[in-house]
């Protein structure tokens, strides 16, 4: 089973000109945006201040790698266990320049775990999390059961 996808699994080792130090301390969030600064640059936006706590966001487990999908542009990134913060690359937040808080499971080892035990794709969504994507994989997870057929009159 391969190992799950987070932020800091996905680039663990530090970009040219960084030292491992300075790559390892520096916040999983801000080394992502670090790896995405071409994008976030093509893309006109600024790096983010401050922390807008009126949006929540939430980690999606989709396909062995954790995201977020951000809910101003509906593109999704790579999110940071060790750094609850999300900062859209393709939107900056609808433009507001701010950090939006990242809920995550409570017990995210445990949802792993579980989520590689189940045959098919590595899949897990908060239940709170009201984006589409979310449900398509709460549903795929534990899909509503169908009532029982009632017999067939007359035959
Ligand atoms: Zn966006």
């Amino acid at each position: 089973m391969p190992p799950i996808e987070s932020v800091e699994s996905r680039w663990p080792d530090p970009p040219p000109g960084w030292s491992t130090q300075d790559w390892r301390t520096t916040p999983a969030a801000e080394r992502h945006l670090h790896v995405m600064r071409e994008l976030l640059a093509r893309n006109g936006l600024p790096r983010p201040t401050g922390m807008d706590e009126t949006q929540q966001v939430h980690a999606r487990l989709d396909h062995g790698r954790w995201l977020v999908q951000c809910p101003g542009c509906a593109s999704a990134q790579h999110a940071a266990h060790s750094d609850p913060r999300f900062y859209c690359v393709n939107c900056g937040n609808r433009g507001s320049g701010q950090w939006w808080p990242v809920v995550w499971p409570a017990e995210r080892t445990e949802v792993e775990t579980q989520a590689q035990a189940r045959s098919g794709p590595v899949m897990w969504a908060h239940a709170q999390d009201p984006s589409l994507a979310a449900r398509d994989v709460r549903q795929r997870i534990d899909p509503p059961r169908r009532p029982a057929r009632p017999p067939h009159p007359g035959r």
